[in-house]
């Protein structure tokens, strides 16, 4: 994210003081700004760009942008706000810790180097849709039409060479894949994007970490119906509700549990509510935006992070549109801390269609924030145990009980070990190295007889050690799957596995 430093640049630069601070998290990279990177102080001609702050820009900072003619259009990780700003307008004295545009490269989704059979533009949001379907066709895009487009997107057919010029006009913030039922004109279910307090995070951005490990190393976020709609009864709501966020702990390492109050943290309270609701981003109507969620903390505050609300002006319905399910699944992923994905047909990508579970897309995204959890009885979904993150920390396991006379006796003990992987903390890593060290622990109710990895290319081994163990895995160039088990002598076993690529 350099400046534009040829004649007619927009914006006008000072010396900063080094501040090294926060990275800039955009898809297409990170951004470090360097110290002693330059400060915008003033605007030549309309531009939007990034200013960045030491932190969190509150609202007294935004206030003072929009007295100075400043329109803040979003939040950009860590810190930062994307602003639109006229000619003329000055930014002197606000303790900007850094400040840029986004390249035209910044603009184009990773996945574009796929063919696609035409592409979603996303232009600013203070752009009408008149100037935005000006600017796709002087570059020779022709524009295909989509009931279920927002306001500020389009869907353009054209050759992908002209892609950089689009990409670099200042009125574009993102270009990604059309997927197929864009461009065929289905109806689709829109999300405007997840919100947080300081405004939308935009298609270009990743969003974050995801919730913090509590004390007992777990992330277990509790929930709570403020209120429901009157289009399904209440059991049907809920059940569809809780149903979404099981999915996503199939497979993260991530838990949801009933209970709290709206006001605790680490709680997502769940809300139907019509047009301006309480929050900033009032509802549009039937149609348009379905629902909108707020991200974790951070970048969120509490007690908003996490709040799921539900447009109830729409006709909400279970295993038919507008399938309430469906919608649950997909913000459940922004309240887990997910932004969009560019991958047509995920749960996850903007625009998206009666849906049955995730995809792995949407598996690979979350496993990157939380890891993968450990499978349960095959055939059981694997429904973690509640556990109440402000209460004492969890007793030992009780014993198990004497199965039965009517049963077997083998086999009694059918708890299967469970198994961390604390190095890498990843669960996809990419390295040269021709081996890995994979480190961790495992714990189980009577004990951890053997802790073994195997890798997708045919090696495998035995661990060094077992309630804290630790392995040498060779590495052979390409994808390794490396799998570690846990297993004790009853049989039972549990197990992990990350991705090395090695280069
Ligand atoms: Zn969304
Ligand atoms: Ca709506």
């Amino acid at each position: 994210m350099r400046f534009h430093q040829a004649a007619g640049t927009a914006l006008l630069l000072a010396a900063q003081c080094a501040w090294a601070g926060d990275v800039i998290h955009l898809k297409a990279r990170t951004v470090r700004p360097a110290p002693g990177a330059a400060a915008v102080t003033g605007v030549s001609r309309r531009a939007h760009f990034i200013v960045q702050f030491p932190s969190y820009p509150g609202p007294e900072i935004r206030q003072e942008l929009q007295r100075r003619g400043v329109r803040v259009l979003g939040y950009v990780p860590d810190n930062g706000l994307m602003i639109s700003a006229d000619a003329g307008v000055r930014l002197e004295g606000l303790d900007l810790a850094w400040s840029g545009n986004l390249e035209a490269a910044d603009k184009l989704s990773p996945l574009l180097s796929e063919p696609a059979p035409a592409y979603l533009v996303v232009f600013h949001s203070d752009i009408g849709m008149e100037a935005a379907r000006a600017l796709a066709a002087r570059h020779g895009f022709t524009i295909v039409e989509n009931p279920s487009l927002l306001p500020g997107q389009l869907v353009a057919a054209g050759s992908p060479t002209r892609l950089e010029d689009l990409a670099a006009e200042d009125e574009v913030s993102y270009i990604l894949p059309a997927s197929a039922d864009l461009v065929a004109g289905a109806t689709l279910m829109a999300c405007g994007g997840a919100a947080t307090e300081a405004g939308q995070i935009g298609e270009y951005a990743t969003v974050g970490r995801g919730w913090a490990k509590d004390a007992a190393g777990e992330v277990t976020l509790r929930y709570l119906f403020e209120s429901l709609t009157s289009k399904l009864d209440a059991n049907t709501a809920q059940g569809e509700i809780e149903r979404a966020f099981r999915e996503w702990t199939r497979y993260a390492e991530v838990g949801f549990t009933p209970g709290g109050s709206a006001q605790s943290v680490r709680t997502i309270a769940v809300g139907f509510g019509r047009r301006a609701h309480g929050d900033s981003y009032p509802f549009d109507g039937p149609g348009g935006v379905l629902a909108h969620t707020f991200y974790p903390a951070p970048p969120n505050a509490e007690p908003i992070a996490g709040d799921m609300h539900f447009d109830d002006d729409e006709n909400w319905k279970a295993g038919a549109d507008t399938d309430l399910f469906t919608v649950a699944l997909h913000e459940a992923g922004h309240a887990l801390g997910l932004g969009h994905s560019d991958r047509p047909g995920s749960v996850m990508y903007p625009y998206y269609r009666f849906a049955s579970g995730l995809t792995a897309d949407d598996i690979a995204a979350i496993r990157s924030l939380y890891g993968a959890a450990a499978p349960a009885d095959p055939g059981v979904p694997p429904a973690k145990p509640p556990a109440d993150p402000a209460g004492p920390p969890d007793p030992p396991a009780p014993p198990v009980p004497p199965a039965p006379p009517s049963q077997p006796p083998a086999r009694a003990d059918k708890v299967a070990p469970s198994l961390r992987i604390l190095s890498p903390r990843f669960t996809i890593v990419s390295t040269s190295s021709p081996s890995l060290t994979i480190s961790g622990t495992a714990a189980d109710n009577v004990g951890v007889a053997a802790v073994k990895w195997s890798v997708s290319t045919g090696a495998a081994g035995n661990a060094a050690g077992t309630g804290s163990w630790s392995a040498e895995v060779p590495l052979l160039v390409g994808t390794n799957v490396v799998t570690i088990r846990a297993s004790d002598q009853a049989g039972n076993s549990g197990w992990r596995a990350i991705t090395v690529v090695r280069r």
